[in-house]
């Protein structure tokens, strides 16, 4: 039941999203009607033939009908083939990425020559590692700058604010309120519009888009330099506007695009190509398992956390694993973690010791027997509940945004802004009706605000607002019993509540750890707190204790991750021992959460229609077969084709993958069927054609050198309009022989497999197109990879 709720919910909001979409692109859709009747003319012509073709080519018996049924009602079905051509546009600005390695003639050419040379690999895995080095080194650096940063500026912030609150009487509180105003408005404006204008795509954590990219899609711009920037000092101006966010989140952005950056060794912001040596590694392949190390690297630098590190890039990206790749991206952790130690360790003149970002500080007087455990659950219980709750208000705020401010760039900076200026005159309020006040001996706070309290003490309310929330948070998890007021702390935690919920999913970079912590850690020490005046003779009852394991409830029941979250719990606290409540509290909060909705980064990604494949095929998948599934007709090429027919097919369709078949077996008419003998990249036709490798021409020359012209052309293909206007009439009757570049032994799936085989077959290998075959091995029809999300969201969700 409660899974048909989830996707109930998650059919709603594709719903509303897609009659959103229908009353925007009205015009548009009338536009295209004309074409699409025609089409659908042809299709159902089409459509019959294919029906033939299976009945002469299927293997016969059941299973032959019954996908012959399944591809009549699909195409019966005008809604579903409506909802699917939705998806399609919806998501149309999110690519397939290749990591499949085409193992074509080139390929093997150079494999051999590498062998020949001997050192050939050696010579690659080397670099590799030294890119390795490069990138956890940088991460960490970068990690170093917006430290200092934010607490150079944070401090002169806060430092200034405090005198004048101190100084000035109760009757003109008005100059402080300006100034608390300004400082907090001018940072989120520079910060919002660095993001809005320079870089959408760095909007918010940044962890959502980093898990589509390591699950196979391409979201555009999301690893540029540029998004590294905006990134950067987006984060530092974020969090020195004092808004309701961290600066950890967008590390991993960060090292995901510092991963990128160097890899690639070239820059399409700053129009740089450097020849290093790195060619090799300009593919999809490559590049998407440097950007999981840069990811975990962002991690290790974060959280101090390298482990954390590996075991998020892990848990959250990159499904295709293999040894190599764990033990590069526990390097690239280390090494992170290790650059930011040491740099923080010399400017404090001290010995190594701050391995990350955040830092939970010593817990000495940390453990528990086990009668404490159920305790430990209940509160993950309440952490999936609150967790729920606030990913329910940010979803809703979200489809809001997207309706109302979508395109509007400058409403989004004034969002921003408002909500600091907002988050400013909350704490200012609340500061001045609620003020109450403790003797300054209790607490370590940096900023004391004395206004309004006898001398000797100072305001709690300030305590809380006025820093950044890492200082906060770890005031709240070791400042002694009796610090904090029962009555300050709970207007505190509702209100922050709103407040880092309307935060997160502004146009700012900001992360979501840091107020899913305080949340958390605030309601764990009320409850210790109350526990502690319940029972005041029991001794194991340290109020930092529960704001630790409400802290880990809380952040488990917004993000929902398990096994990395609390290993980066641990690795903070630096307690190994107290990993067992800490592991309790997370996986509770998850399953408690999980019976709602989904984590806060799912739904994100659900929201934004990425193809987006889960680790699960749906449940009742293996009913559903690669007939079904599959697009038909398959426009198709022949392995030797004419230079005009394939302009002519790249401009007419959008297709990015296209069966190569062999000679005089295609259906003319309508160029499909044929027997199969390989696939080819749109990509990989654009770079022939503008390279005129035409047969006419290459007839008495090897093909030579020709990878490198694929590589340096990655990832920004040549344009097909120019192309087309530089051929001339006689190049467009040339032929074009594929084979030397097609992937000769792409996969392919039987018709009568099913979903099931099918999903597990993309998850597990990373394929972006999978073409479908009859039993002549004859192409039938294709499956990509946005065909398999959409069966996967949408379709399963109308049963
Ligand atoms: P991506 O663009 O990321 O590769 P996609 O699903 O958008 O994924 P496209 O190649 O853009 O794939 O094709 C769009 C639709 O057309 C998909 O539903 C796909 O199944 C179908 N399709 C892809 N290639 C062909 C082809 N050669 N002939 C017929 N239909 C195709
Ligand atoms: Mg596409």
């Amino acid at each position: 039941q409660k899974f048909r709720d989830a996707q109930k919910f998650r059919h709603k909001t594709l719903n509303r999203t897609a009659s959103t979409e229908s009353l925007i692109n009205h015009n548009d859709d009338n536009q295209n009607n004309q074409n699409h009747q025609n089409h659908h003319h042809h299709q159902n012509d089409i459509q019959t033939i294919n029906q033939q073709h299976l009945q002469n080519g299927g293997g016969g018996g059941i299973d032959a009908n019954k996908t012959i049924t399944s591809v009549i009602s699909m195409s019966s079905t005008i809604s579903h083939s409506h909802v699917r051509r939705m998806y399609h546009q919806k998501s149309l600005g999110y690519e397939g990425l290749d990591y499949d390695i085409c193992e074509n003639m080139l390929h093997l050419e150079e494999e051999n020559n590498a062998r020949r040379k001997r050192l050939g690999n050696n010579y690659l895995e080397f670099t590799r590692w030294l890119v390795i080095f490069f990138i956890g080194a940088l991460t960490g650096l970068t990690a170093c700058a917006i430290l200092f940063s934010v607490e150079i500026l944070t401090n002169y912030k806060y430092e200034k604010l405090m005198h004048l609150l101190n100084s000035s009487n109760p009757s003109s509180m008005i100059k402080p309120y300006l100034l608390w105003l300004l400082t907090n408005g001018i940072p989120v404006f520079l910060g919002s519009w660095l993001v809005t204008y320079m870089a959408p795509v760095a909007a918010g954590s940044g962890i959502p888009v980093i898990k589509c990219y390591l699950n196979g899609v391409k979201v555009p711009e999301v690893v540029r330099v540029k998004t590294y920037f905006a990134k950067m000092i987006g984060v530092i101006c974020s969090v020195v506007g004092g808004l309701a966010c961290g600066k950890e989140g967008p590390m991993i952005h960060c090292g995901a695009t510092i991963a990128a950056g160097i890899s690639q060794a070239k820059s399409t912001t700053f129009n740089l190509n450097f020849e290093i040596g790195l060619s090799r590694f300009r593919e999809d392949h490559e590049k998407r398992d440097f950007v999981s190390a840069g990811a975990a690297a962002g991690v290790a630098a974060a959280f101090g956390s390298p482990l954390g590190g590996v075991l998020f890039a892990l848990e959250e990206g990159a499904s295709f694993w293999n040894q190599q790749l764990v033990l590069r991206i526990f390097f690239c952790s280390l090494v992170s973690s290790f650059t930011l130690n040491s740099v923080v360790s010399v400017f404090n003149g001290e010995r190594m010791g701050s391995p990350g970002l955040l830092n939970f500080g010593k817990f000495q007087d940390i453990d528990y027997s086990f009668y404490e455990i159920p305790l430990y659950a209940a509160m993950g219980v309440f952490g999936g509940i609150t967790g729920a709750l606030f990913n329910l208000f940010n979803m809703k705020l979200t489809i809001l945004r997207q309706r109302w401010l979508e395109n509007r760039k400058m409403l989004r900076v004034f969002e921003a802004i408002l909500v600091s200026l907002l988050t400013a005159s909350i704490g200012f309020a609340l500061m001045n009706v609620w003020s109450e006040c403790t003797p300054e001996t209790t607490e370590q706070t940096h900023f004391p605000v004395t206004y309004g309290c006898p001398k000797g003490q100072h305001n709690v309310m300030a305590a809380l607002w006025f820093n950044t929330p890492e200082a906060t948070l770890k005031n709240l998890f070791h400042n002694k019993d009796g610090a904090w007021n029962v009555r300050s702390l709970t207007i505190f935690v509702i209100t922050y509540f709103f407040i880092s919920c309307v935060t997160y999913g502004l146009s700012i970079s900001s992360g979501l750890f840091i107020p899913g912590l305080m949340l958390g850690a605030t309601w764990g020490r009320l409850i210790g707190i109350g526990l502690s005046n319940l029972l005041p003779n029991e001794t194991w009852i340290h109020s930092g204790k529960f704001a630790l394991i409400g802290a880990s409830a809380s952040l488990g029941g917004i993000v929902r991750m398990t096994i990395s979250l609390t290993v980066i719990l641990i690795e903070t606290t630096g307690n190994l021992s107290f990993g067992l409540p800490i592991m309790i509290t997370v996986f509770t909060a998850k399953w408690i959460g999980d019976l709602f909705n989904e984590g806060i980064y799912d739904i994100h990604i659900d929201l934004s229609n990425v193809p987006f494949l889960g680790w699960q095929p749906p449940s009742d998948s293996s009913r559903i077969f690669a007939s079904e599934v599959m697009h038909s007709p398959v426009t198709s090429l022949q392995v030797r084709e004419k230079v005009q027919n394939i302009v002519e097919i790249l401009s007419t369709t959008h297709y990015n993958g296209f069966p190569v078949v062999d000679e005089n077996t295609i259906h003319q008419a309508v160029r499909t069927f044929g027997r199969y003998r390989g696939l080819i990249l749109r990509s990989q036709l654009l770079v022939m054609l503008k390279a005129r490798i035409f047969q006419e021409y290459s007839l008495d020359q090897p093909w030579k050198n020709l990878n490198s012209l694929f590589r340096n052309s990655y990832p920004r293909y040549p344009n097909l309009q120019q192309i087309i206007n530089e051929l001339t009439n006689e190049e467009l009757q040339m032929t074009m022989d594929l084979r030397p570049v097609m992937n000769p032994s792409a996969y392919t799936i039987s018709h009568a497999a099913s979903l099931n085989r099918i999903f597990r077959l993309f998850r597990a290998l990373g394929l972006r197109h999978i073409v479908v075959l009859n039993d002549y091995n004859e192409v039938i029809g294709i499956v990509t990879r946005k065909d398999l999300a959409f069966y996967c969201t949408v379709r399963f969700a109308k049963h």
